[in-house]
């Protein structure tokens, strides 16, 4: 049987460690869905194409090669961390809002854990639409301040220094259209549990999700 989890949550969650963590304790490998939507967004901006041109977009989304290793490549390019930079994470959620290109990127996040028989998945959908029957489905938050903390931390290591109001700004404005957007909003399955990640260490949360999972396939 395939062992496939769910992680899903807003930037700054805790999302990339938790699930790194997960994947790590069980043997599966990590699919970041939001390096793919920034990897496009990143071949998008490259082209001059206009990020609201839904068809332009999902040309694109089809036309490139995108392989997410230990480094991330954009049709061979290293692009690891130009996704990461302001210009992609300004345009990503406009591109990913974009059902057309959804419909290419969710039949490529399927093929990848097919072809492993399974994987820890983290994004926003995963558990809502992508894999509605995981496994194991976590929805992680965390308060604004924890988040902006993280992710000024993570700027920081990649040599960008902003401010954290900066960051703060960019975060609501991303969770606003993640969640707004009619094709795939940011939000929880039913069925998914919701933990806060606010104040807990890593090793916690982790712990909790591979019991949850070891539980879950051993009553199968
Ligand atoms: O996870 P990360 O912050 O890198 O994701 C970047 C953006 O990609 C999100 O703000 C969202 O617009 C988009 N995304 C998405 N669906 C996913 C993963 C990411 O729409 N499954």
């Amino acid at each position: 049987m395939s062992v496939v989890v769910a992680i899903d949550g807003p930037s700054g969650s805790g999302k990339s460690t938790v699930a790194r963590g997960v994947a790590d304790a069980l043997g599966l490998d990590v699919l970041d869905t939001g390096a793919m939507y920034r990897a496009v967004t990143q071949a998008v901006l490259a082209r001059g194409a206009d990020p609201h041109d839904a068809a332009a977009c999902a040309q694109i989304a089809r036309d490139v090669a995108v392989d997410l290793g230990e480094r991330v490549l954009l049709d061979g390019v290293d692009v690891t961390s130009a996704i990461r930079g302001p210009e992609v994470t300004g345009a990503v959620s406009t591109v990913s809002a974009h059902p057309e290109v959804r419909s290419v990127l969710v039949d490529r996040q399927r093929s990848w854990v097919e072809a492993r028989h399974g994987g820890v998945v983290e994004g926003r959908d995963i558990g809502t639409v992508v894999f509605s029957d995981a496994t194991v489905k976590v929805f992680l938050t965390a308060s604004d301040d924890e988040r902006a903390r993280r992710r000024q931390r993570d700027e920081h290591d990649a040599q960008r220094e902003v401010d954290v109001a900066e960051v703060r700004d960019d975060l609501a404005r991303r969770d606003h259209l993640d969640s707004s957007r009619q094709s795939s909003p940011l939000k929880a399955a039913p069925d998914a549990e919701a933990m806060d990640t606010t104040g807990r260490s890593v090793t916690e949360v982790v712990d909790h999700i591979v019991q949850r999972v070891r539980a879950a396939t051993k009553a199968d």
